[in-house]
């Protein structure tokens, strides 16, 4: 019996050596993508299992070349022709020595980043290698948009910056049929956008105009650049339990989550740098640097925001509305400027789904986005003081709560000291 049972364990662990042995040898390219950004070229090399590659620079004609050890390509030799300025094409070619190799033509001498990402199993995704070929952007650009946003500020416009969700490799929460968070929240973005463009005293900016990934910090980093004096990043929820739907609406907490949900959506969304592949060292946690007597302002102008989209929503009877939340929300980090994220409904959830793909429901999500954000700044002038004038009846408490703010703070901004006597017409500085 004893001896048996030896023979079967050794023949398994001959088993086990044989097809790790194996495996190493047949590890695939199952895939080559690429998406154009306006600052870089991201190519994707898909592999069916991690391997061991080398990458390297040729000139004449420049070429990155990037081999990857005991691995052959699923497919056929190909040529993708990219074209798109920074890239002029990726070639396969299987060496004879079990290598892959992978090359990319180029017009002139690269800057890029090249790294891996390992099995992202709860979005599918397969272990990859990711390359970045980088576009310089020069001081005369960057000046271009310093100078650009100093006059925006002159002319006291509301700089409104959109932030669709994800996009490119990282497709956020995925439904079956295609079904992708990035293209919903793209829509309804640009819708966004195409509305605030009407409006003379609203200047707005998207931090992606197309399908390609941005970082989290990134998006931050573009909302800083443009000086914006509102950040909004759009998403559609996924959840295990297909029941749960409707719109939710969150600020940033510095405190932690409300509740377990908005905890796990917030790690869930911070991962989307997992999924899309910022790379390594690229995240820095300015959270902890930055608080300032500032924030307290800023918090309070965002759940102030959080709620005026809430309630516009919750108006549009569009989605059932779910609670104002706060969570740690990475791209929420920006806190120099009032930021919400908003989830505007679960692609899990049948109803939902069946609403976000439709183009005229996504268009009124938009108009519902767009009224919130015109109503925050009725509230909070850019450029002049907010002023409340004081009606019939009001008292300090319920115009502190109307404004998001407390009657502390309302009594410091206009010097009233100890007393809370306020006269009707009696004009009152509420930031
Ligand atoms: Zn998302």
């Amino acid at each position: 019996m004893k001896g048996k049972l030896l023979v079967t364990l050794w023949v398994l662990a001959v088993l086990i050596a044989l097809s790790t042995g194996d495996s190493v040898a047949g590890t695939r390219v199952v895939g080559i993508r690429y998406w154009t950004a306006p600052d870089h070229t991201r190519i994707v090399i898909d592999l069916s299992r991690a391997s061991v590659y080398k990458h390297r620079t040729l000139t004449q004609p420049h070429r990155i070349v990037i081999e990857v050890q005991r691995t052959v390509f699923a497919n056929k030799a190909r040529r993708i022709n990219v074209k798109d300025g920074l890239v002029d094409r990726i070639r396969t070619n299987a060496l004879g020595s079990g290598t892959a190799q992978i090359v990319i033509d180029l017009p002139e001498s690269p800057t890029y980043k090249i790294f891996s990402l390992d099995k992202y199993p709860k979005r599918g995704k397969p272990d990859r290698i990711v390359i970045d070929v980088l576009r310089a952007v020069s001081e005369s650009e960057r000046e271009a948009v310093r100078k650009r946003v100093k006059e925006l500020k002159e002319k006291n416009k509301a700089i409104v910056v959109i932030d669709p969700g994800h996009g490119g490799e990282d497709p956020g929460a995925v439904a079956r049929g295609k079904i992708y968070e990035k293209d919903i929240v793209f829509d309804v973005c640009r819708e966004m956008a195409q509305l605030l463009e009407k409006e003379p005293q609203v200047e707005v900016f998207l931090t992606r105009k197309g399908d390609y990934y941005v970082s989290l910090d990134r998006r931050q980093e573009i909302a800083r650049q443009m000086g914006a004096d509102l950040f909004m990043s759009v998403h559609v929820n996924a959840a295990e339990a297909r029941k749960v739907r409707g719109a939710e609406v969150f600020f940033l907490s510095m405190k932690g989550a409300s509740d377990a949900a908005a905890k796990a959506l917030a790690e869930a969304e911070n991962a989307a740098d997992l999924v899309g592949g910022a790379s390594a060292g690229a995240r820095s946690d300015i959270g902890a640097i930055l608080y300032d007597l500032n924030r307290e302002g800023t918090l309070r102008k965002s759940s102030q925001l959080a709620e005026l989209v809430h309630a516009k929503l919750a108006r549009s009877k569009l989605t059932r509305m779910r609670k104002v939340k706060q969570a740690r929300f990475q791209v929420l980090r920006t806190i120099e400027m009032p930021a919400v994220l908003v989830e505007l409904g679960f692609l899990s959830n049948s109803a939902d789904r069946e609403e976000l793909t439709r183009s005229s429901h996504r268009k009124k999500l938009a108009q519902a986005l767009v009224g919130a954000v015109l109503q925050y700044f009725e509230q909070f002038p850019v450029g002049k003081p907010a002023v409340h004038v004081v009606a019939r009846g009001e008292s300090l408490w319920r115009i502190a709560q109307a404004h998001g703010t407390t009657v502390q703070h309302l009594k410091d901004l206009n010097g009233m000291g100890s007393s809370n006597r306020i006269l009707v017409g009696q004009r009152l500085r509420i930031n």
